[in-house]
């Protein structure tokens, strides 16, 4: 099974980019934002505590991406392998990660990560506010504080998977089809090793 992780900061384009991704190598895309949004529909309890941390901007505790992530792994079928969107954010999540996969005789095969600069996060999460009517997109408030977690909690984890040899980078601006042209040139060499 191949196993990557789509980051950068907020904003730049990994759920954008993903369905090209998952396409191209039968993978499934997994978000964790986009699976705490749907708990926050349910209105289950897990989504009224996410909910409040989300729109402070703050991060859910890792445990319960973790569990979310977990389960997946446990359910998922058919596929060739995950594109992880949204996990892990915090090097405790990235450490549980290679745990996880190590029990299964696995690791994180490449991290692909999209940069665009801490302008063009507000730019592009303000036009999104526009569009999608995410509550933690509306406030410059909450905005300055998911830049601030970003570059606090996740952004060492570009050392972390540089530190493993697992780390590429892509540059984010530009439009869609250009960005989606340097990702699935750069994932190339991923395509040639059929999984087991
Ligand atoms: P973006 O990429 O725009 O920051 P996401 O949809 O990935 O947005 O995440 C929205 C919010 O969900 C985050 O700001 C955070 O509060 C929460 N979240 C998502 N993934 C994680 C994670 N791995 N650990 C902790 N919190 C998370």
């Amino acid at each position: 099974m191949k196993y990557f992780i789509l980051f950068g900061p907020p904003g730049a384009g990994k759920g954008t980019q993903a369905a090209a991704i998952a396409e191209r190598f039968n993978l499934r895309h997994v978000s964790t934002g986009e699976l705490l949004r749907n708990e926050i529909a349910s209105g289950s309890e897990l989504g009224v505590m996410a909910k409040k941390l989300i729109d402070a901007g703050s991060l859910v505790p890792d445990e319960v991406v973790e569990g979310m992530i977990e389960a997946l792994f446990n359910a998922v079928t058919g596929i060739d392998g995950f594109l992880l969107d949204g996990f892990p954010r915090t090097t405790a999540q990235a450490e549980v990660l290679d745990d996880m996969l190590a029990k299964r005789g696995e690791s994180v095969t490449s991290v692909i990560s999209l940069m665009i600069p801490d302008e063009l996060v507000r730019e592009r999460i303000r036009h999104r506010a526009t569009i999608e009517g995410r509550t933690d997109d509306a406030s410059d408030e909450t905005i300055s504080n998911r830049i601030a977690t970003y570059h606090k909690k996740t952004e060492p984890l570009v050392a972390y998977y540089k530190e493993r040899d697992k780390y590429m980078v892509i540059d984010g601006v530009g439009t869609i089809e250009e960005v989606r042209e340097r990702v699935l040139s750069a994932l190339e060499p991923f395509s040639k090793d059929r999984p087991e």
